[in-house]
């Protein structure tokens, strides 16, 4: 597991979280990290996590990373660590509502639309600001907003990744001024992939999500 350990050095250098991830791998590939002194992991669907969960030790730290029904919440809210995806008010009500009844604050991250590709998920700027500004906002006691993720477009060209991480390095900071100006909770800007993490780095990133560079190619 040198690449691990490569990695958490690079990363460790530039004050940068990883989250590794471990979706379509089992258990045993994860405890071959955790082993390595790997905590944080992320899923990205999460009937898988739900099956890995119970298998695996009870200090990992679970990142569900992508999008999450409003039927599904009950069943991550009482270990998940922290939500990367939230995507729409509807969501975080949701979350909000399954965490006081098991008395948890859940930590969440807004999911923005950055890629200049059609993606199916992920808020624009006017549904975020509407989110935060909406008069019930305030009485969600439950969740923590821990700051924003986003994915780039899948492509080779180094300028319109740049320009997209750019645009969310840019809500990041919009966000923190307007809404989280006296928060320490505010605080994590999740982007990078294994292709693009570098660049991601370079742009701002506290958090990378990086699978195949240390599970090796997905099937
Ligand atoms: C799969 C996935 C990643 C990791 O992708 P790699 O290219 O394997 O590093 C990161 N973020 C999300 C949301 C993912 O679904």
């Amino acid at each position: 597991m040198e690449k691990l350990l490569t990695l958490q050095e690079e990363l460790t250098e530039a004050k940068v979280k990883l989250v590794a991830v471990s979706k379509t791998h089992g258990p045993e590939a994860i405890l071959r990290l955790y082993r390595e002194g790997q905590r944080d992991f992320g899923e990205n669907r999460v009937q898988e996590l739900l099956e890995k969960q119970p298998v695996l030790p009870a200090d990992i730290r679970w990142h569900l990373i992508g999008h999450l029904q409003t039927n599904k919440v009950k069943y991550v809210v009482p270990f998940v660590h922290l939500i990367h995806a939230v995507d729409s008010p509807k969501l975080l009500f949701e979350i909000d509502r399954r965490a006081e009844a098991i008395g948890r604050v859940i930590p969440c991250l807004l999911q923005f639309k950055i890629a200049e590709e059609e993606s199916k998920f992920g808020l624009s700027w006017e549904e975020a600001t509407q989110l935060l500004e909406d008069p019930r906002f305030p009485e969600l006691k439950h969740v923590l907003i821990a700051g924003v993720m986003g994915m780039g477009t899948l492509t080779d060209d180094e300028a319109q990744t740049r320009r997209e991480f750019r645009t969310l390095k840019r809500y990041f900071d919009q966000l923190k001024s307007t809404f989280f100006p006296d928060s320490d909770s505010f605080r994590e800007l999740s982007m990078g992939m294994s292709d693009d993490y570098h660049l991601a780095i370079e742009e701002g990133s506290t958090m990378v999500r990086i699978g195949s560079l240390l599970f090796g190619e997905r099937e």
